[in-house]
């Protein structure tokens, strides 16, 4: 069976000690195995910030973006390879594993052009010079400064192709060298691409550890970076991590999120506004099997038009082929894990407590092209609540798998803003209305609890790639639950792996520097 191996201070090394078995969930056989440590991340920091930190501080941003550019082209070169480890590895249909891949060639794609249209700024202006002194000779400008430290990318184990890039490139772009660690349990996807990108870069600036993190922490430094995405329980531990605190080291944390979806009162099922709601949630509950932390969880809907919902989602879910996603006439494959299974049915249990059934039971499910009782499945779920705002399970714990909750309300944007609120903070939320007032009624009272806001109606309906994609022009990230972190949106998206600094000085001199 395939070892993979880490690559650290440029060259490919095993590891040592026990291994751990990286299975395919919906048959359970063993694909690959990853050695549990044995490796030394003290030569890998230091080859980081040495090799990596000076090669990439040669190049301009020009430079940088033409090497992103490299990138995006590699994984183009190899899309059909990496969809299939995807499928095998993730669970992914096909559909799913596109979404993954793609999306990783399409950001690093973005941020290549970014790169361009920098050009040779070695410093980036932030905001407009200010005069500070008695005469304009005498001025302040803010800057975003290289950090000259290592960027350190944790995973989840959900977006294993997307997740690498979506970091990678804003941190490159910005000169950081980059230690990328994938979840284990679908490290494959990464591993393939770290092999496809290391021959492109310069010495130092990509490196990959596969397995658990071990000791990998421990060696931060005050200018270094960590960026995390995975559950709250994990992102507490590196928050109070010793190096972390102890150095100030920034952290931007990606973790657990219970999005809303609004329908307004003024919009009918049957309209462009009304497919689109229902497309987006039937999207979001089936790809990557609800494995998204975009996904929408729960679903707020005028009481009058309920019933109606609940047809049409009971209609459309009972189309969807659960099954061994390598099978062309499978819609959703498995969770990705054996854990994860445990972990959906758990929150299933307590959801079913506090909620009655619409679809799908508890998930029970008859996958095709599996023998019973083999792989990681449940079947796509739908609860209901009557009380929309007193209905704990649904608001106080993610239940990262293909499982919604309706809840029913008066149509007032003001309710449905904290009906958003109480998840305590979100990646994204979404509204569907072709009410200009609704929509600043709802916007207004519940923009402070999401990263994005998603405003579905008839008029954008037929561009939209729905609430669940993360895109790299727009910020992703929340408050509270959600982690409080920020990622992409651009320009924005490199400020995490800059410094920001405040010039004073002579005007003609700042003015100079910003070139
Ligand atoms: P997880 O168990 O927290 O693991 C995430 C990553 O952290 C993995 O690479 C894991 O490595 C690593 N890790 C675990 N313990 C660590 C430690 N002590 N020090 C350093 N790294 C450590 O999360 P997951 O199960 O992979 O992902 C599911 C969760 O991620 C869900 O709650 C979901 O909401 C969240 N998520 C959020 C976003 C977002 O953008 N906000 C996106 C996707 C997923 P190993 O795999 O080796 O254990």
């Amino acid at each position: 069976m395939q070892l993979l191996a880490s690559y650290l201070s440029g060259s490919w090394s095993p590891g040592a000690g026990a291994r751990a078995t990286l299975v395919n969930p919906a048959t359970e056989a063993p694909l690959a195995e990853v050695a549990t440590g044995g490796h030394d991340l003290a030569a890998a920091f230091s080859h980081a910030r040495t090799a990596g930190v000076r090669e990439l501080a040669r190049l301009t941003f020009a430079e940088r973006g033409a090497l992103l550019g490299a990138l995006a082209k590699a994984i183009h070169g190899a899309r059909e390879e990496l969809i299939a480890l995807a499928v095998a590895n993730g669970g992914n249909t096909r559909g799913d594993a596109k979404f993954d891949i793609d999306g990783g060639a399409v950001t690093l794609s973005h941020y290549a052009e970014l790169g361009g249209r920098l050009g040779g700024a070695t410093l980036l202006a932030d905001g407009d010079p200010i005069q500070v002194g008695r005469t304009a000779r005498m001025g302040g400008q803010h800057v975003w400064a290289p950090r000259r430290g290592v960027a350190v990318h944790i995973n989840a184990f959900n977006f294993p192709g997307w997740g690498l890039c979506e970091k990678l490139a804003p941190a490159l772009l910005a000169g950081m060298p980059v230690i990328a660690k994938p979840a284990t349990a679908t490290a494959l996807v990464a591993h393939r691409m770290v092999e496809l990108f290391a021959p492109l870069l310069p010495p130092g600036a990509l490196q990959l550890l596969v397995g658990p993190a071990g000791a990998l922490l421990d060696h931060l430094a005050p200018t270094d970076v960590v960026a995390f995405t995975g559950g709250s329980a994990t992102a507490r531990a590196l928050r109070t991590h010793e190096r972390i605190v102890g150095r100030s080291v920034r952290l931007n944390v990606e973790a657990d999120s219970l999005n809303a979806a609004i329908l307004a009162p003024d919009v009918a099922l049957s309209s462009e506004a009304g497919a689109l709601f229902l497309a987006d949630v039937v999207r979001d509950l089936t790809q990557k099997t609800g494995q998204k932390c975009t996904a929408i969880r729960r679903v707020l809907v005028p009481a009058d038009r309920e019933g109606e919902v609940i047809e049409a989602l009971r209609e459309r879910l009972g189309a969807i082929a659960v099954g061994d996603p390598a099978r062309d006439d499978v819609r959703m494959g498995p969770l990705a894990t054996a854990q994860q299974l445990r972990d959906v049915r758990e929150g299933i249990a307590r959801l079913a407590a506090a909620t009655h059934p619409v679809f799908g039971g508890s998930g029970e499910v008859a996958p095709l092209g599996v023998a019973p009782g083999t792989g990681y499945f449940v079947g796509p779920v739908v609860r209901a609540t009557d009380t929309p705002m007193s209905c704990a399970p649904l608001h106080e714990h993610e239940i990262f798998g293909p499982v919604v909750t309706l809840a029913p309300y008066d149509g007032d944007p003001v309710f449905a803003a904290s009906f958003v609120a109480r998840g305590e903070g979100c990646l994204v939320s979404s509204a569907y209305s072709d009410d200009r007032d609704w929509v600043a009624g709802f916007v207004s009272s519940s923009a402070a609890w999401a990263g994005r806001l998603y405003l579905g109606s008839s008029k954008m309906a037929a561009q939209s790639p729905g609430p669940g994609t993360a895109l790299p022009s727009l910020l992703h990230g929340g408050p509270g639950r959600a982690g409080g972190g920020e990622e992409l949106g651009g320009e924005r998206g490199l400020h995490a792996y800059l410094q920001r600094t405040a010039l004073e000085g002579d005007a003609s001199v700042l003015k100079s520097l910003l070139g």
